[in-house]
């Protein structure tokens, strides 16, 4: 593996590249890098790695530092060093268990030194007898001898620079097949034969004086080999600020072009104040100043003839719904048109209620359509439609909507999500559309995720909500706490959830650990009790019949994989229990706790948790005296980093391959950057190679 750059030299022609000076195009196929070949371009594909260019911006995710240099006399136990010896002997054994042991005796002139490998024979193909090598690696023993026990090697040739050994070696993201020391060859190999100018720079020079940034062709040779610390971190540097800026560029493009998609009805609310202050006056409660700032927010931007293209993002029970058919009724108000979709028929019944509701004094015409339920019947005209995604079959025309909600947005596809707003579309007018999320993401995480909407936050709950009382509950306290439970099952005729851990791997998984608590629980702990399971694999009857039992008060407990959580609402249920908490990111508790606590009486979360890890359980002590999902969801991206937030996991943008989304400072730095330069230049005409750039990025449609 180390000769293979001399072995370039020879066979060259073989591999489709003529010579080896020629220019190396960093948008062909990897393929065209000679020894990667069909075998191994299908293996980089799973890194997600297609052109030259993809592999440069394969980044090591670590350093072995191998940069300290001794000889034999003056290895430490366990340090890392690097040796430059010469190898006086080489063989392979074949140990009684049929394993190959590689041994090896080498020198410098301060003394020599026993070398093991397991298994990986070929190395006496690679060092011979003679050759002089470099060690990387740490001191111990092997058979009570001390050796240097699998060090990385490297043969010295030629003056040319070790890479393997010696340096700051990068270790990168493998795949089967694929280990960092090949990817370190064929990206040094890529490296030594480009051009500088190939590399070419999409920042202006102004943006990187400005911003104290390098040029990127020597971020990309700094970040796989660098010469010592300052540059890693000045590399890190540019390229984390690539990788937001790009995306932010291309959010805010993305967000011009939306407005830009055509022409939306103007809902004016001048002409139809005095209608909407009634409207707000009649609602049982009065609207929380965050409630208030979101109404403007949104109904301002119903008033343009640009789409409105608006996530809403607030706590179960913020109050969403009341802000989306405010609205609703300025729409209709404007004759238009209002279409809800929820993802299941439980919330799409549960809105369908409330708006007609609030809307009663005022005879609006709420139409409900879910795969079960189409009320009213064809032909009647409808100012609101409210439904599951049984609202885009084809049976139902929207004569004029001007306004489409869709809640819980990250519970839809990105097609199911297109496709309702293309049916919304008449005569050529686009509806306004606002997407709806408890999901709380802190807001620079949002700009970063959602940066091609606009966004209104209700950070602030009703008033007089009752706090879910939450108890974090060790080992040691679980059977005070069961015992407390029955009682007030037993004597206040409690009703509560046992929410399963989130286990990681399979459905199947979680559906029997939820079986297994709930036999448990039958069986060992509340053997009196009339207890119940649910999970994702029953079908939708028996989901109903379950839920149903426990809604009229036939069922104590009821037992269920956090999968189901959505969607279910029963006020009587008081208390909830979540079995492996330290499982769940705070949010995700948060999320599951916002089930109960929906009726005037006191309600419980028990947090159970068997980790003995004190960080574990100082994390959920926060669930004891925080009720922001927001602060909450901060909190965790502080404590275990984005890729905990509830909800996002399965986002592409998640793949940030070095910018940190933590990072908010430089989140908003580089929006505020992209923000100036699209103000003064939209098509960046000025900016040719960042237009190119941007072409070729590729978004993952957040969902
Ligand atoms: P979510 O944001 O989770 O969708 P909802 O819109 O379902 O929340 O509202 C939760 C409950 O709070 C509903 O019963 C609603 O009537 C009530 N609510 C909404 N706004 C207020 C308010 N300003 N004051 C009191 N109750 C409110
Ligand atoms: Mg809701």
């Amino acid at each position: 593996m180390d000769n293979s750059c001399n072995r370039f030299k020879f066979g060259f022609d073989h591999l489709g590249v003529s010579s080896l000076n020629s220019q190396m195009k960093l948008e062909a196929s990897v393929s065209q890098v000679p020894l990667v070949g069909q075998h191994y371009t299908r293996k980089l594909k799973k890194l997600g790695i297609e052109s030259i260019e993809d592999l440069l911006h394969h980044y090591p995710f670590r350093y072995d530092d191998f940069t300290k240099y001794k000889k034999i006399s003056e290895l430490v136990a366990f340090e890392k060093a690097t040796l430059q010896v010469r190898v006086s002997k080489i063989v392979n054994i074949t140990t009684r268990y049929r394993k190959v042991l590689t041994k090896a005796s080498v020198h410098d002139d301060t003394g020599s030194l026993e070398v093991v490998w397991f298994n990986q024979p070929f190395i006496t193909k690679v060092v011979k007898v003679g050759d002089f090598v470099n060690l990387s690696g740490g001191l111990s023993t092997f058979n009570g001898r001390p050796s240097f026990v699998s060090p990385e090697y490297e043969v010295i040739s030629n003056g040319r620079e070790p890479i393997h050994t010696g340096s700051l070696v990068p270790i990168y993201p493998e795949t089967e097949g694929i280990s960092s020391k090949w990817l370190r060859s064929r990206i040094k190999f890529i490296l030594d034969n480009t051009e500088t100018s190939e590399i070419s720079d999409f920042l202006a020079l102004k943006i990187r004086e400005t911003y104290s940034l390098i040029r990127l062709e020597t971020a990309l040779r700094h970040i796989h080999f660098p010469k010592d610390w300052t540059q890693v971190e000045e590399a890190k540097k540019r390229l984390a600020f690539d990788e937001l800026f790009l995306i932010q560029i291309k959010a805010l493009t993305k967000r011009l072009e939306w407005k830009n998609r055509g022409k939306s009805p103007e809902l004016k609310i001048s002409n139809v104040q005095f209608q909407i202050s009634n409207f707000i006056d009649k609602l049982p409660f009065e609207l929380t100043p965050a409630q208030k700032r979101c109404v403007k927010e949104i109904t301002e931007d119903l008033g343009k003839d640009q789409p409105m293209n608006r996530l809403l993002e607030g706590d179960v029970g913020s109050g969403k719904t009341v802000v989306s058919a405010i609205g609703m009724f300025l729409t209709y108000l404007n004759n238009y048109q209002s279409v809800l979709m929820a993802p299941t028929e439980v919330l799409a019944e549960q809105h369908y209620a409330t708006v007609r509701e609030i809307t009663r004094p005022f005879g609006l015409r709420i139409g409900l359509f879910t795969g079960s339920k189409k009320t009213p019947r064809e032909k009647e005209k409808i100012d609101i439609y409210i439904g599951t995604h049984a609202l885009l079959f084809d049976s139902i025309h929207f004569k004029n909507a001007g306004f489409v909600i869709i809640d819980e947005q990250h519970r839809f596809g990105v097609e199911q999500r297109a496709k309702l707003l293309e049916k919304g579309k008449t005569r050529n007018l686009t509806p306004h559309l606002l997407t709806m999320t408890a999901t709380p993401i802190p807001r620079t995480v949002a700009l970063a995720f959602y940066g091609d909407l606009d966004l209104s936050l209700l950070d602030e709950m009703p008033p007089g909500r009752k706090k879910v009382k939450t108890f974090v509950v060790p080992p040691e306290k679980r059977k005070a706490g069961e015992e407390w439970i029955r009682k007030q099952i037993q004597e206040n005729k409690a009703q509560v959830f046992v929410i399963c851990p989130l286990i990681e791997e399979s459905e199947k998984i979680q559906v029997k650990a939820a079986t297994d608590e709930y036999e448990r629980l039958k069986r060992e702990i509340f053997t009196d009790l009339r207890l119940g399971l649910l999970h994702g694999q029953l079908g939708q009857k028996n989901k109903e019949e379950i839920l149903s039992k426990f809604r009229d008060s036939q069922m104590d407990i009821l037992v269920s994989t956090s999968v189901v959580e959505v969607g279910i609402d029963i006020p009587n249920a008081t208390i909830m229990i979540i079995e492996g908490a330290d499982r769940f990111g705070l949010a995700s508790l948060h999320q599951l706790r916002g089930r109960v606590g929906r009726s005037e009486k006191e309600a419980y979360c028990f947090l159970f948790t068997d980790s003995k890890s004190k960080k574990a359980y100082n994390r959920l002590k926060f669930m004891e005296r925080i009720y922001s999902g927001f602060k909450l969801s901060e909190i965790d991206l502080k404590l275990r980093g984005p890729g905990e937030i509830y909800g996002l996991k399965q986002h592409g943008l998640m793949n940030l391959k070095i910018a940190t989304l933590d990072d908010s400072s430089l989140i908003e730095k580089t929006r505020r950057i992209a923000q100036e330069i699209l103000l003064k230049d939209r098509q960046l005409e000025r900016y040719p190679e960042l237009r190119d750039k941007i072409e070729k990025f590729k978004w993952v449609e957040p969902n």
